[in-house]
């Protein structure tokens, strides 16, 4: 019997939606420990987003501390380490976002943990299904470690619900020791839409797209259903527009409700990011492109006709709300 200490990430004192999909998960995987969910928030604001946690788990634990306002890997680890030790935890999780992807690890080392990473479905108390060869194939992998370290596919879990009101209790951060790592800045595309990963609504581009500045329809589109932008490896590596937005193999792993794939061909690497959306709609020229395989709606048609035309019909439906 063992609890399940799940790493969540906030912001603006509540959990993101990321962290909600690691509950769903960490749910399945206490049942087979036959223990219970621990949600650990690490980090300057900790505290404010602990309320919306207890929402969500019968226990939140609080490591809140000055030298924790930035993430490192190498402070934060240790603190990941502590928590399961102190909670009676035989398994940590965290979403595999790029901050679980980068801090797992590490507190797995610590631990001597085993860990099966990014994984999409929980089989038994140790062992997990995992997407490999870019969401072409599934492999189970097995962990006999004491402690087994997860990090969790959010695409591939649906967000939990609230269960009730858990309590808080506050743990100190020890001595934090960056290990001569120094935190120096976060270069952060500034936004009014919505975190690529949280969002609801994605309206991606593509190579066809041209240039940055013809990604202004989409942005106007995204700005209409607040969306929050992506895009394709090619428009990103072609510097079309930021780095941050790509979605796909080796970029974000998106599943929003609804996600706009404009000028995208669809190929495998960019399918293994969106292929969990709910509701796809793709706009090509050519109906021959692969992202017809996976749409919902597909219309063959130039993104500088068709996309101005659908952005005029929703203002039309939304002045006449
Ligand atoms: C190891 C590895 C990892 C990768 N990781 C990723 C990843 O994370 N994400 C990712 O996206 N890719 C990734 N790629 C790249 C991937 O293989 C593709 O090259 C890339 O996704 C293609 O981007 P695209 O669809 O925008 O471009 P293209 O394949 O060039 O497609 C452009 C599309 O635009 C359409 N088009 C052109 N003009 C118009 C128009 N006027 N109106 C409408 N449609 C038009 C065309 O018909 C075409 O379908 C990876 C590749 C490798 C090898």
């Amino acid at each position: 019997m063992g609890n399940v200490l799940a790493f969540c990430e906030y912001a603006d004192g509540q959990l993101r939606t990321s962290a909600l999909a690691n509950l769903t998960a960490s749910r399945e995987i206490a049942k087979h420990h036959g223990g219970e969910v621990v949600i650990l928030l690490v980090g300057k604001g900790a505290q404010a987003a602990s309320a919306h946690a207890a929402k969500f788990a019968p226990k939140v634990v609080v490591v809140e501390s000055d030298a924790l306002e930035h993430y490192l890997a190498e402070t934060y680890a240790p603190v990941v380490a502590a928590q399961v030790k102190a909670t009676g935890a035989t398994v940590v999780t965290a979403t595999a976002t790029s901050v679980g992807k980068d801090l797992i690890p590490r507190a797995a080392a610590l631990l001597d943990a085993g860990q099966a990473s990014d994984i999409s479905k929980v089989e038994s108390a140790t062992t997990f299904a995992r997407p490999i060869l870019a969401g072409n194939a599934y492999s189970t992998v097995a962990i006999n470690t004491p402690v087994i370290a997860v990090t969790v596919r959010q695409s591939e879990f649906e967000a939990a619900g609230e269960s009730g009101m858990g309590s808080v209790s506050t743990a100190d951060a020890g001595s934090v020791n960056a290990l001569g790592a120094t935190f120096v800045k976060l270069d952060a595309q500034k936004s009014d839409r919505p975190d690529l990963g949280d969002a609801k609504v994605v309206v991606a581009g593509g190579r066809g797209m041209k240039n940055g500045e013809n990604f202004k329809v989409l942005e106007e589109l995204a700005d209409l259903l607040g969306a929050a932008m992506g895009a394709s490896r090619a428009a990103t590596d072609a510097g079309m527009v930021p780095a941050d937005w790509q979605v796909g193999q080796t970029g974000k792993i998106v599943a929003p409700n609804l996600y706009f794939a404009v000028a995208i061909s669809g190929a495998i690497q960019h399918l293994a990011g969106m292929k969990g959306s709910k509701t796809i709609v793709a706009i090509n020229k050519n109906k021959d492109e692969p992202i017809f395989q996976v749409a919902d709606y597909g219309l063959v048609a130039d993104w500088e006709k068709s996309v101005p035309e659908l952005i005029a019909e929703i203002k039309k439906l939304k002045a006449s709300r």
